[in-house]
């Protein structure tokens, strides 16, 4: 048995618009466990990789992997079935509910919204629910309407929402973004937390956070991968200096 299983492969993964390579030629391979980082300057091509990893955009070549199986273009929402958890973005959190509402909401994804908006809602969570609120920072507010929380706690409604399905790798594009420093301090907590159990994929430019995080970070420039290892090795990169850490 292999110590590190690759969850996550792409293969000269490419995107392009109107002939100009968001994306180009990447070779990424996340391990289980792994909390990995990619940084980056404005218009790198990170969010677009996010968005070719979930199947948001179609690639216009290369392929993604989730462990053994070929998810190219098998379209969003088979990805996302799959295993692959991108963070929602903020109208998917249920407003009008509870924090326990959007966790049941979430954690019924599978078999439909609507049969669960419709039946009764058990006041109490689950040990899964429980656990994730727990892990998340939520247990206090389970029963507090969405719409009451502080921009941190929805953010981390939101990555309990992805926890709660289960997924076999999360992805999450600049998740302390707009927080406050007490908020990115929990955030980073958190992510550590995750890291380990759950395999993640984070998108963040703030260095200082990434540096509180991460073992591995990948550097992409230019819609490519410029570098990868841990930070002291990437802050002695010359071509990462030069391309993106001096400027
Ligand atoms: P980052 O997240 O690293 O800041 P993005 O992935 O958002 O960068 O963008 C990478 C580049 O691709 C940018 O130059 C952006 O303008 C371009 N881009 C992204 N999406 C599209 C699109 N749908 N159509 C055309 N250009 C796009
Ligand atoms: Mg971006």
């Amino acid at each position: 048995v292999p110590c590190t299983e690759t969850v996550l492969r792409t293969k000269d993964l490419t995107v392009k618009f109107d002939g100009f390579a968001a994306v180009n030629k990447v070779n990424l391979a996340v391990a289980r466990g792994e909390l990995r980082v990619i940084i980056g300057a404005n218009g790198a091509g990170k969010s677009t990789l996010l968005d070719l990893l979930c199947g948001k955009t179609l690639p216009t070549e290369g392929e993604v992997w989730l462990r053994d199986r070929n998810i190219t273009g098998i379209g969003e929402a088979a990805i996302a079935r799959s295993g692959v958890g991108r963070k929602f973005q903020t109208p998917s959190v249920f407003k009008e509910m509870t924090v326990l509402e959007n966790l049941q909401v979430a954690s019924n994804r599978r078999t439909g919204v609507f049969a669960n908006l419709f039946s009764w809602r058990s006041p109490r969570p689950t040990d899964v629910e429980a656990e994730v609120a727990a892990r998340t920072g939520l247990s206090d507010v389970l029963g507090r309407r969405a719409s009451e929380l502080s921009h941190g706690q929805l953010q981390w409604l939101e990555l309990a929402m992805v926890l709660s399905q289960d997924p076999k790798i999360i992805l999450l594009d600049e998740p302390a973004a707009g927080m406050t420093a007490a908020e990115t301090d929990k955030t980073a907590q958190l992510l550590l937390d995750l890291a380990g159990s759950h395999t993640v994929l984070v998108i963040e430019h703030d260095m200082a956070f990434v540096k509180r995080i991460c073992r591995k970070i990948t550097v992409m420039h230019q819609g490519a991968v410029l570098a990868e290892g841990t930070a002291s090795e990437i802050e002695r990169n010359q071509a990462v200096v030069e391309a993106y850490l001096g400027s």
